[in-house]
């Protein structure tokens, strides 16, 4: 398969991190060469690009078969020796037509190009698995969606860009070798424990179900306790490694709001930010049926979905305990945390800016165990209900040095989050040719935890005109 490719392609942006990541010197991508290549305008040496196929559930319908419609795979580059590194996929999405384009043109908008790249940076900063992005290559080549815009080529890089929906489209064509194949593919390179598990009566398969199970229920944990709305969770937008893949209509949350729905696609809101364990556990539901061939057994098949049950609450539970400032998960946490939340959403509050600001609360050792801080009661129109619900956060937190669990606190709960308004300020400079915000930005996002000081307005509440923005499937 060929890449299609366009007309002076320029630099948007790139990740220092990413690049060492396949071991390239840090200039590298500076060069033409890397450019035509990461453009889809030359074929690296040794590369034979390739669009895999694949189907799936989107919006909770079975949509038939749809594949890599616009995303090519280059290859993988496996780190030099001594380098430490795991072999990476190199894709580029956005690169042209493939077997698989349908009715798409294959390409990828400038807008929705930043998004990916930030948002792919900024979660593995923020330690969620995830899909990396090395870079942004931008052109002038145009592109037709509600109106005109330009085309762009992201290059992502992960292990595996694997879905649910590959299992779903072999299972639903009844192509049972291929599935194995796929199956055993998968066992071999990133579940190999699956051979020699003995839960789930030794069934490789079900095991197989079992460690997906967990690594998604991980994921979504760490996306609720992030605030990460991802706004599309069909089956073909779910990793086999639990890695958030596919940024779209993405959000992180400003004011704190169960319900909130990030895609304006989604009428439903199917995929609001509450609904998303749910959601995570229908798609293992999916997956289970495709897996179900080789499984060759109903009850396995159950048991191996019903872990979510256990899994996602101990992941959340986990997640939300450094955030605290609990160095493990401690009895009464869930109920503290139900009580925050409850009272975040009735008033409004915003997720990142509350966090960070409980955090600096704890470091502060003049503040007193039980002294309510003004920045953190501010954020609520209840001081009443905030205060009583410090004085027993207090309590839980009286036998731990506050200095410890500010430091905990202050390295979990970032600073720093690629709300949308900050993906629009980028975007809108990029397409003036200024790229120095997607640059700026990328700094403070991979360092989400550090101050910044030159870069405090990016901590700031969003704007006004951030609730104008609208973010569609368009992309
Ligand atoms: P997404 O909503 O981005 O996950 O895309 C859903 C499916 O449509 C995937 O199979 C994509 O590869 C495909 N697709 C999205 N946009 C395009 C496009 N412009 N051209 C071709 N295929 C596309
Ligand atoms: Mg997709």
């Amino acid at each position: 398969m060929a890449t299609q490719p366009v007309a002076q392609p320029y630099l948007v942006g790139h990740s220092a991190s990413a690049t060492a990541l396949l071991g390239l010197p840090p200039g590298a991508l500076q060069s033409e060469y890397w450019q035509q290549i990461l453009a889809g305008n030359q074929i690296a040496a040794g590369s034979q690009p390739l669009s895999s196929v694949y189907s799936g559930h989107q919006f909770g319908v079975w949509a038939g078969q749809l594949g890599d419609g616009r995303a090519a795979l280059l290859g993988e580059l496996v780190p030099p020796a001594g380098h430490g590194g795991v072999a990476q996929e190199i894709q580029l999405k956005g690169s042209g037509l493939t077997p698989y384009s349908r009715m798409g043109d294959g390409r990828a908008v400038l807008r929705s190009s930043i998004r990916e790249f930030l948002c792919s940076e900024a979660m593995h900063a923020l330690g969620v698995p995830t899909t990396r992005a090395l870079c942004v290559i931008g052109s002038d080549h145009p592109v037709y969606r509600e109106q005109p815009e330009t085309a762009a080529v992201v290059t992502r890089l992960a292990p595996s860009f694997i879905r649910f929906g590959h299992f779903e489209h072999f299972c639903h064509h009844g192509l049972q070798p291929q599935l194995r194949q796929l199956a055993d593919h998968v066992i071999a390179r990133f579940y190999p424990e699956c051979r020699t598990d003995t839960r789930l009566n030794g069934n490789v398969y079900a095991n197989l179900l079992r460690s997906v199970t967990e690594r998604t229920a991980g994921m979504v944990a760490q996306w609720q306790a992030v605030g990460f709305c991802h706004g599309v969770m069909n089956t073909d937008n779910m990793s086999i490694l639990g890695l958030t893949i596919d940024y779209g209509p993405f959000q992180f949350l400003d004011a704190f709001d169960p319900g909130h729905i990030c895609n304006h696609s989604d009428n439903q809101g199917r995929y609001a930010f509450c609904k998303q364990p749910n959601v995570a556990y229908w798609n293992l539901y999916c997956l289970g049926q495709a897996l179900l061939p080789l499984i060759e057994d109903q009850d396995l098949t159950i048991a191996a979905l019903e872990t979510f049950k256990s899994a996602y609450p101990q992941a959340f539970d986990a997640c939300m305990a450094p955030k605290l400032g609990f160095a493990a998960v401690r009895a009464g946490q869930r109920a503290l945390v139900d009580a925050l939340l409850q009272l975040m959403a009735t008033d409004g509050v915003d997720y990142t800016i509350f966090w960070r600001r409980l955090s600096h609360w704890v470091q502060q050792p003049a503040a007193g165990a039980t002294t309510p801080d003004a920045a953190v009661r501010d954020l609520f129109m209840d001081r009443d209900a905030i205060d009583q619900w410090l004085l027993q956060y207090s309590e839980r937190l009286s036998d731990i040095p506050r200095g410890l669990a500010a430091i905990l606190m202050l390295k979990t709960n970032p600073k720093y989050v690629l709300r949308n308004h900050l993906g629009e300020l980028a975007i809108r400079a990029a397409r003036d040719k200024d790229f120095s915000v997607v640059a700026q930005l990328l700094q403070v996002l991979e360092k989400p935890f550090d101050e910044h000081p030159a870069l405090e307005t990016f901590a700031a509440f969003p704007p006004d005109w951030a609730g104008s923005i609208s973010i569609s499937c368009s992309s």
